[in-house]
């Protein structure tokens, strides 16, 4: 797992698409790498957004 497959599945990873082991390769590439965080960490603040309350959605 390096750093472009790891982007490429930060957004299945949020959304718990992605089987168990490859959870588990991305997670040890996330400890590993700050880059990586740092993209999750965006993804995440972009997903809650769109789908955190289900609200802002709505009026978009
Ligand atoms: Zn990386």
């Amino acid at each position: 797992m390096d750093c472009r497959d790891t982007v490429h599945l930060i957004c299945w990873y949020l959304e718990g698409k992605l089987s168990p082991s490859v959870e588990r390769e991305i997670e040890r590439h996330l400890n590993q790498c700050r880059d990586c965080r740092l993209v999750l960490e965006a993804a995440t603040k972009t997903l809650d957004q769109h789908f955190g309350t289900g609200r802002a959605a709505h009026t978009a």
